[in-house]
């Protein structure tokens, strides 16, 4: 893990400021601000993003929307690989001066959510997910990401005979997690090379939320994004009829035991001042009033925000678990498989960068609360310091309640947000090298 803890004794301030050096930063400096984007590729970047919408795609199935953005990185005369982590497309962007790698980072894939926008672009696709016919849409505006990175690179490509250094675009499949039996997202994409030759000092990336307006941008320093794991508990008891429960072990019993202490957890055995959370979502167990199980089976996930947590709270989960069990003669098994970490954005990286996002948000820029929900640009911040950032896509006329949430099969982007993502992806890329040229020796 890279995370590295800031010294609790040093003065906030001071702390950050070393967290920044020590990314070889030279605070302050700045290339110029990415002015308000020509017309032509205002349009250029709606037609894209409305093109992915209508033509959205499943994870690890993102060929046509793949295809779309490694010609038109070749048409920019970036370097491209493709068939990363299957569909996933990495370009390199050299500049013309010597200098540091920076990446950015998009997602391409879509949801099986069956469209209920009504917009003229609406996507009708339909296909088989699961073993079920279904929609697919671009529920969670990967189709606005990739569109955005695409006018992002178009802007550094402009630049290139001034670029001190090399820029990665990391165009992500499955995002929304591989169809069962497959492997996918950012994790694979890192296996396969996507963060090696040029190996970059920082990742930066988006995502669109409909909780901020169109206009504004949010960032978060550390924790971010929650860490997500599936949780998965076996109780065993021994079947009995139900008039005669002393005759047996009640599973249900011990399950209902369970589920109140561990969502107890985050509120009395973690430190309540960070933030998590334990949810069930499914229990399971029995066939008839009457007859007292065998066996019950809980599904759950667990959130935490800060990663020194997460071992603690997981060895308090286990465990409760199992000596409930015990206490009450059942015995409970208890599986935590590998989820996604915390979306931890650098603090140094996020101090060194807030002049960027500034200069483009203005007064739209916002400092956000941290985010329940996972996203695998974790994984990519775990390798290289990273930062995150929420562009908002609600329209004004729309109150925040009012508008659906990420996933929904009425979750719209308004566009007039768009070109500001398109400049806060391109102006941390030229800041990060800039700021990294002026401290080289
Ligand atoms: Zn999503
Ligand atoms: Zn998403």
């Amino acid at each position: 893990m890279r995370h590295r803890p800031v010294n609790p004794l040093l003065h906030p301030a001071r702390a950050t400021f070393l967290a920044v050096l020590a990314l070889g930063l030279a605070p302050g400096a700045s290339a110029e601000t990415v002015p308000a984007l020509p017309e032509a590729l205002v349009e250029r970047v709606v037609e894209w993003r409305r093109d992915f919408h209508q033509n959205p795609e499943l994870s690890n199935r993102e060929t046509r929307t793949a295809a779309r953005v490694a010609a038109h990185l070749e048409s920019l005369g970036i370097e491209i690989r493709t068939g990363v982590a299957h569909t996933g497309v990495v370009g390199v962007l050299r500049g013309g001066l010597p200098g540091a790698t920076v990446a950015l980072r998009a997602d391409m894939d879509a949801l099986p959510v069956t469209e209920e926008t009504g917009l003229p672009f609406a996507s009708k696709v339909r296909t088989t997910y699961a073993g079920r016919e279904v929609g697919v849409m671009h529920a969670c505006g990967h189709d606005a990401h990739t569109a955005i990175l695409m006018g992002a690179a178009e802007l550094l490509a402009e630049r290139r005979a001034t670029l001190p250094g090399q820029v990665v675009f990391l165009f992500q499949p499955a995002e929304e997690g591989a169809p069962a039996g497959e492997r996918g997202g950012a994790r694979l994409m890192i296996e396969e090379g996507a963060l090696e030759d040029p190996r970059p000092a920082a990742v930066f990336g988006l995502h669109v939320v409909p909780q901020y307006a169109a206009g504004e941008l949010a960032y978060r320093s550390g924790g971010a994004m929650a860490g997500s794991n599936r949780l998965e508990i076996t109780v065993r008891g021994r079947q009995t009829h139900a008039a005669y429960p002393w005759m047996g072990v009640d599973p249900i019993a011990v399950a209902s035991r369970i589920v109140l202490a561990l969502q107890a957890i985050p509120g009395r055995r973690m430190d309540a001042r960070l933030p998590s959370i334990v949810s069930f979502g499914s229990i399971h167990g029995g066939v008839r009033h009457n007859i007292i199980p065998d066996e019950v089976e809980l599904l759950g996930t667990i959130r935490h925000l800060e990663p020194s947590m997460r071992d603690e709270l997981f060895e308090r989960i286990e465990r409760t678990a199992i000596k409930i069990a015990e206490s009450q003669e059942a015995l409970a098994s208890v599986s935590i498989p590998d989820g996604y970490p915390v979306t931890y954005n650098d603090p140094g990286l996020t101090a060194a960068m807030l002049p960027s996002l500034r200069a483009v948000a203005g007064d739209g820029l916002v400092e956000g609360l941290p985010r329940t929900g996972a996203e695998d640009f974790a994984f990519f911040a775990r390798e290289i310091p990273g930062l995150y950032v929420w562009l908002g896509i609600r329209s004004p006329d729309v109150a925040e309640g009012d508008a659906a949430p990420n996933h929904s099969p009425r979750f719209v982007v308004d566009e007039s947000a768009l070109p500001l993502g398109v400049r806060t992806l391109t102006q941390l890329a030229l800041d990060f090298l800039a700021q990294r040229a002026m401290n080289a020796p």
